[in-house]
């Protein structure tokens, strides 16, 4: 079959590889009809997570149709439309029991290597890290979905593709990271980046009540989108600084959330309202968390911190003493997608939203090289890309 492959920095390939067999009796193959490219793709394509190798298979927002099953998989047969999580989860471990699926206790195969690096183990994901389990990913023509009781969705209506690919993954990180947000009425939320998490956040943010949402990038078409679908209010990082703006915005208090939606590859100084005294007193030095760092600086003291956006490692250069001593909470994690699946496949259905404003690209899975390099530099208005195999 033909599948997109990784091979280092900005290197990605569509290859032939072997096709996925069943390998263990819960185990389900799933021809993939549509499957999208994610700002955590580019994550690998950067270079910028440990654990890769060369020949993955990237790739963990796929849809498509059931077309074997093992003998242990008891809710789906062949010819069922699913869509798959990213998050694979076994749906009995003591996290998954208690709804916290991206932390399964079973389904990292590398879960040694993963404790070595973090303590514990998190849940294997699809087309990741091998730190994550280095499952073969969906870009591909097939893919093996383990567990295939407890991730994959029917989808027993005719919505198309574009509409339901989503609650794969950004659409339930989006409305986990607004709910991480913990909104009360009158609440203003701050959303570093509007990418397509970015997006999924503020409109989640409002459907959750938000007052007032405020979003931060520098790409025109992205803040337009904010605006015109998020009904958010828009800040350009590159024209405004970030922090002075915020605070004239919110009568000098600071948003009551700040949500990280960009993680590890921001651009920018990130040092919005960070002086030259403080950087002497707090000891600035790494260039690297710019979101963070700044989103600590401009929530309202008491607020909250939500972070989807992903990090690895250490991270040096966080005013940790600034959030201890304004008392703020911090959410973050990978998404529990299969939490959310039926909620937000639930107000898809109810046509409360449809999340295919947020695709620009449609595209063959050949082209996926091509549209890796567009959707990473944000070129041609590229805001989200869905590839076919
Ligand atoms: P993306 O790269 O398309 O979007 C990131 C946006 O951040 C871009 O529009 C960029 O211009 C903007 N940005 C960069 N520097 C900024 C700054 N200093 N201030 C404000 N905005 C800035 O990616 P995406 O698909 O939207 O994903 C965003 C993040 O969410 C990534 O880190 C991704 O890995 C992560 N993610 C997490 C989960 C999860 O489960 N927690 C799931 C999916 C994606
Ligand atoms: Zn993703």
């Amino acid at each position: 079959m033909r599948a997109l492959t990784w091979h280092g920095e900005q290197d990605v390939r569509v290859e032939d590889v072997p096709r996925p067999q069943i390998v263990n009796p819960n185990d389900a193959i799933v021809e993939i009809t549509a499957t999208a490219i994610c700002g955590s793709d580019l994550h690998p394509y950067n270079d910028n997570i440990p654990g890769m190798r060369e020949g993955d298979i990237l790739g963990h927002e796929p849809m498509g149709e059931v077309v074997e099953v093992g003998e242990g998989v008891e809710t789906l047969e062949a010819g069922d439309r699913v869509v798959v999580p990213f998050t694979i989860s076994c749906g009995e471990c003591w996290f998954c029991q208690r709804d916290l699926y991206s932390l399964c206790d079973n389904s990292n195969p590398n879960a040694e290597m993963a404790r070595e690096v973090m303590g514990q183990s998190p849940a294997g994901l699809f087309g990741y890290s091998h730190l994550l389990g280095g499952y073969a990913g969906g870009q591909a023509e097939y893919l093996r979905v383990p567990y295939a009781d407890v991730g994959p969705i029917k989808i027993e209506s005719d919505l198309p593709d574009e509409q339901v690919l989503f609650l794969s993954d950004i659409f339930p990180t989006g409305y986990m990271a607004a709910e991480n947000a913990d909104i009360e009425d009158g609440d203003t939320v701050a959303v570093w980046g509007c990418g397509p998490v970015g997006q999924f956040t503020i409109q989640s943010a409002q459907m959750l009540g938000a007052d007032r949402v405020i979003a931060i990038d520098r790409v025109p078409e992205r803040l337009q989108m904010a605006r015109e679908h998020g009904d958010a209010e828009t800040i350009h990082f590159e024209e405004e600084d970030v922090y002075d703006t915020l605070m004239a915005m919110t009568g000098d208090r600071g948003p009551d959330a700040c949500v990280d939606a960009v993680g590890t590859e921001a651009h920018g100084t990130g040092l919005a309202g960070v002086t030259d005294r403080a950087k002497q007193e707090v000891g600035l030095e790494s260039d690297r968390p710019h979101v963070l760092r700044e989103a600590i600086t401009c929530c309202r003291k008491g607020g909250t911190l939500s972070v989807p956006g992903v990090y690895t490692g250490d991270v040096d250069g966080i005013p940790f003493g600034s959030l201890m001593n304004k008392a703020l909470s911090v959410e973050s994690g990978q998404t529990h997608v299969q939490r959310y699946l039926d909620p937000l496949l639930g107000k898809i259905e109810d046509g409360e939203i449809d999340p295919s404003f947020v695709v620009t690209h449609q595209e063959p899975l050949e082209k996926g090289p091509e549209m890796y390099q567009t959707f990473n530099d944000k070129d041609d208005g590229c805001i989200k890309v869905v590839l076919t195999p």
